[in-house]
């Protein structure tokens, strides 16, 4: 068994090219590739991933806040703490906060490294 406390998780910035807003990325697992990567995502009000997908798939747990999630048919559902999102694999999606509420999720995935599209969510996008 290997305990882990809150202070010793480090945080750092996600990395800015593929969200907009400010992200911070706490990495949870101690899986090594290509196991679980179960990751902490801290969403400020406004901010939100690129247009991406998941090789195998991902599951979010609304830890904390309230966002949305979004796909590529414009299916938008508005999230809250202790819902859960499944993105099937190839999903293209985006998820992020409210424009006026943190959010904080678990993402967990296997199967290797997000897929980002080069291409941001717009304000538009967002508005839906
Ligand atoms: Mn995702």
């Amino acid at each position: 068994m290997e305990h882990t406390a809150s202070e010793d998780i480090t945080w750092e910035p996600a990395p800015a090219q593929h969200f907009t807003g400010e992200v911070w990325f706490g990495a949870l697992s101690r899986v090594p590739e290509p196991g679980l990567n179960a990751l902490g995502v801290h969403f400020a009000p406004g901010a939100r991933t690129d247009w991406h997908s998941h090789p195998d798939g991902q599951v979010l747990y609304i830890a904390a806040g309230a966002g949305k999630v979004q796909n590529r048919d414009g299916e938008t559902v508005a999230v809250s703490a202790g819902d859960v999102v499944y993105s099937p694999a190839g999903e293209v999606h985006w998820h992020g906060s409210t424009t006026h509420t943190h959010m904080m999720h678990l993402s967990l995935t296997t199967g290797g490294a997000t897929e980002w599209l080069a291409e941001k969510v717009t304000d538009d996008d967002y508005a839906r």
